[in-house]
């Protein structure tokens, strides 16, 4: 208990207001914790992946979130070709490949918006925006933690959801391996196609190129190019159209369509992309979870839904130690176990994957449908 009454107390603070972190807030708010959020950015950050796999609709599902979502603006697909230097190499088909049969594409903000106002009506839930952590000390039975407005507060955990650059991670002396990419991914959004509202279409070619084209909704669709370092430099600098087109017409052969609506790269967001995985996800009182545990390349579509697959586990031993069932100690024990060698296989496929674009024969040996349509089965898993 906190010895010092001068301090707000709660059950938990997270730190980072993204997918992991809110819906961590949500599952514990439900259950009557007393959560502080903690969010650097000045609102909620609503720009975001927009793909949910399997593995993440199941957690979705198992807290009734599934309905919601499909009442909204999300779409059920269940169809993905893959091409290699503009040759068709794989057709992904969820319903072979997968018990649930379906992915589902949904803006992130309605994810976002649905858990938000979920949280809202939680009055136990306090989410402080513009702000983060200046400093923790953790004793026995909590963590003293000093936020940027100097005000002082006592959480019996510190969770960190915090990104990919995890200050609670810092904080905590957890290390963190990093792998960077010489890849830059660009994302932007246009009005959806016909060739778009047929089919998801993902291209890499051998010299590093890659697109990804598919519905966010009934009239938008998701634009993701990647190039090289250096090329995707010199193609944004450049700005010239017909350079752009001409390069990816040298791979994307079925998505006219949407090449003709592009002009330049001036417009698209970009983001540093890595593999990242933490040596531990809790130290103490203090645990990570989502990007602040791991970071995944986005050719796999996966990290948002490692960031939900997380939380769901996070949140039964969490329950478990809150209802005095187990102690902290076992708690964060078993959701490491549970999640850690799971994540690192999936990042190990992410890995090699990114690295396979050379040749069509190494990009089509490490693209595994089964791992790709987001399988946890660990006999899969254990041959990459
Ligand atoms: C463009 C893009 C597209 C993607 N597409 C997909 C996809 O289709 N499917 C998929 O599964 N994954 C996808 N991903 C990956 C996915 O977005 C992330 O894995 C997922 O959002 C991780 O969620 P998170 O809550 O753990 O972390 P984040 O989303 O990074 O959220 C962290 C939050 O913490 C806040 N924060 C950071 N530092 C501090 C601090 N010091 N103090 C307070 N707050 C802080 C941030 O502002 C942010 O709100 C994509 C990633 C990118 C970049």
């Amino acid at each position: 208990m906190n010895q010092n009454p001068k301090y707000k107390e709660y059950d938990a603070c997270i730190v980072g207001a993204g997918i992991a972190g809110i819906f961590l807030a949500w599952l514990l708010g439900s259950q009557g914790k007393k959560i502080l959020i903690l969010e650097k950015n000045a609102k909620v950050n609503m720009n975001g992946a927009d793909i949910l796999k399997p593995s993440g609709i199941n957690v979705l599902e198992k807290h009734g979130m599934l309905q919601e979502l499909m009442n909204k603006e999300c779409r059920v697909r269940n169809h993905l070709s893959v091409f290699h230097d503009g040759i068709q190499v794989d057709h992904i088909n969820y319903k072979a490949e997968n018990e649930r049969g379906y992915f589902m594409v949904c803006p992130y903000s309605v994810l976002l918006e649905t858990i938000y106002d979920k949280i809202q009506a939680i009055e136990t839930v306090e989410l402080l925006v513009n702000q983060s952590v200046s400093k923790i000390n953790e004793v026995e039975n909590g963590v003293y933690v000093t936020l940027n407005s100097e005000e002082e507060i006592f959480s019996n955990i510190l969770i960190g959801a915090d990104g990919t650059k995890s200050i609670v991670r810092e904080y905590a002396g957890i290390k963190a391996h990093f792998d960077y990419y010489d890849h830059v991914m660009y994302f932007n959004k246009y009005p959806i196609t016909s060739s778009v509202e047929e089919l998801n279409r993902l291209y890499v070619d051998k010299n590093g190129g890659l697109a990804y084209f598919y519905p966010i909704n009934n009239t938008e669709a998701r634009c993701i190019l990647g190039f090289n370092m250096e090329e995707g430099k010199n193609l944004k600098e450049s700005g010239n159209k017909e350079t752009l087109i001409k390069r990816l017409k040298t791979f994307v052969t079925q998505s006219d369509d949407m090449l003709n609506q592009i002009n330049s790269l001036d417009n698209f967001l970009t983001f540093p992309l890595c593999r990242m995985h933490s040596e531990q996800y809790f130290k103490g009182r203090i645990l990570l979870l989502g990007n602040a545990a791991h970071s995944i390349h986005p050719i796999t579509g996966q990290g948002m839904n490692l960031a939900i697959e997380d939380t769901g586990e996070l949140f039964i031993w969490l329950s478990k130690y809150f209802n005095s069932e187990i102690s902290l100690e076992e708690a964060l024990a078993d959701y490491q176990e549970q999640r850690f060698e799971l994540n690192s296989k999936v990042l190990a496929y992410g890995h090699r994957l990114a690295g396979s674009f050379g040749s069509a024969e190494d990009f089509m040996n490490s693209l595994n449908s089964k791992i790709q349509t987001s399988s946890r089965d660990l006999s899969i898993l254990n041959k990459i």
